[in-house]
């Protein structure tokens, strides 16, 4: 490990919310950071403004504060190593980009795309590795001169040196080798001026000093290229190489947008706590030990190494999230989860912001805590609270024919003496007796009526908060 203070990095290309696998791979760079009182570093990476929007930068953010992944230096906190979005580095990109032509690491590339096209087609049919092929490689001063009196414009490639190993140790995946002529000369300043991630990430890599570079499996082929330019520009220290392994859907398949959901604020939406996903993410790829699930951040810090990171795709399975998730929503204190449902039941368009929308939802938490797999699953079990709600369809079945029944609960329950929850079910029991009924055959059609649905919490604690006339009021209004 190299000497000195960690500081590791995450670098999304900001494209709106982050995807889980860069929140994995942020939480990752993250608790290193934290386990080694190091420094983590977010650093935007921008340089495609035309893909750019401030909203889309503002997502990212906004995800990992909601992740709790709290940055030392990068945007909006600073930093000695600044600026920390790329868009505003052009001048360091290009500095170097202009020394590793100057020293003869990166040369002059007239090819035009469309050349580049023609030439790859014909390499694939004649079944030759497609990949530059070195045409401007070896450019005498007067083909450059020739090319540039065409008016044409140039990027930089940098010059792979020949006949080299260039080898390095990944923490994950072991010992990866790669002989250069399996890496064609690459781009490193296109010829509008603007970097290459490959150049971009390499340099700012080693402006910050960057200890561990600790990314998705999808770059590791960028390392032996990146190598190359720290090598060029003379910087002999490696950082660490960690590749994490892919998150794939059950099927085994990459995991996308058409398998559900892979932003981190569609997780915020559907009411996963932020503890539950940070928990959840790091059992993506990294194991303590064989039966241990659950790990509260502190946990995370104390336990988390890249050594048992595994290199199998670690599927995305959102069943064990909402697992964990149930179990951090019944940590929660019933206050603590009243105030997160607040929220959720306020976008769902129940009026539960104020007093006494919050007032009722305090009374209903405690009877939600076991229930709920999401925050998500709250409001249509609340909804009676706020006002009748008309019978779905399994109710409204329920109720068929079930008038002289409730119109004798409503009338028992009146004479009920101090209105409980206690008292209800007693009450409530004596009439299904003397109807000679079983608690479910007397108890559902109750619940219909007063809730609209067949799912709701616990009934004789449900009319305890919604109160003696209003249960009076929906049992005797049934059709
Ligand atoms: N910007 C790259 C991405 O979002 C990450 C680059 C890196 O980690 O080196 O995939």
């Amino acid at each position: 490990m190299p000497s000195g203070t960690v500081r590791t990095r995450i670098a999304p290309a900001p494209s709106g919310s982050i995807h889980v696998g860069n929140a994995r791979t942020a939480l990752y760079n993250w608790l290193l950071a934290r386990q080694h009182g190091g420094v983590f570093v977010l650093r935007v990476e921008d340089t495609d403004q035309s893909r750019v929007t401030q909203d889309a930068f503002e997502a990212v953010l906004e995800d990992l504060r909601w992740l709790g992944l709290d940055w030392d230096e990068g945007p909006e906190v600073g930093g000695e190593y600044g600026p920390y979005r790329q868009s505003e580095r052009s001048d360091r990109y290009r500095a170097v980009a202009a020394a590793l032509e100057d020293t003869g690491h990166a040369y002059r590339c007239y090819c035009t795309a469309e050349e580049l096209s023609q030439r790859r087609a014909r390499a694939q049919s004649a079944r030759r590795t497609p990949g530059y092929d070195g045409r401007c490689r070896n450019l005498t001063d007067a083909e450059r001169a020739a090319f540039e009196s065409e008016g044409r414009s140039f990027a930089l490639r940098f010059r792979v040196p020949e006949d080299r190993t260039i080898a390095f140790v990944d923490v994950v995946r072991g010992p990866i080798a790669t002989r250069s002529d399996q890496i064609p000369d690459f781009v490193v300043r296109r010829s509008d001026g603007s970097p290459t991630y490959m150049l971009a990430a390499a340099v700012d890599d080693m402006a910050m000093e960057i200890t561990h570079i600790i990314r998705g499996e999808d770059l590791v082929a960028a390392t032996p290229r990146q190598l190359l330019i720290r090598e060029a520009m003379g910087v002999t220290e490696t950082p660490v190489f960690a590749h994490l392994p892919l998150l794939v859907a059950p099927d085994g398949k990459p995991l996308s947008k058409r398998w559900g959901d892979v932003a981190v604020s569609a997780y915020r939406r559907m009411g996963f706590l932020p503890e539950a996903l940070v928990n959840y993410l790091a059992l993506l790829g990294w194991s303590f030990d064989e039966k241990t699930n659950i790990f509260s951040v502190d946990e995370l810090i104390t336990k988390f190494t890249l050594e048992r990171v595994t290199r199998n795709p670690a599927i995305f399975d959102i069943p064990k999230l909402e697992w964990l998730n149930a179990h951090y929503i019944r940590l929660l204190p019933p206050e603590a989860l009243a105030e997160r449902l607040v929220g959720v039941c306020a976008d769902a368009g129940l009026p539960a912001g104020s007093d006494e929308g919050k007032r009722l939802l305090g009374l209903v938490a405690p009877l939600l805590s076991e229930r709920l797999k999401r925050l998500e699953e709250a409001p249509p079990m609340v909804r009676f609270l706020f006002g009748p709600v008309p019978p779905d369809a399994k109710a409204a079945k329920l109720l068929d024919g079930k008038r002289p029944y409730l119109e004798e609960v409503a009338g028992a329950l009146g004479g009920v003496e101090e209105w409980a929850a206690g008292t209800i079910e007693e009450t409530l029991r004596r009439v299904a007796t003397e109807w000679d009924l079983k608690p479910k055959q007397a108890f559902q059609p109750i619940r219909a009526a007063v809730t609209g649905t067949l799912v709701s919490p616990p009934l004789f604690e449900s009319l305890e908060i919604l109160g003696r006339a209003e249960t009076l009021a929906r049992l005797t209004s049934t059709p």
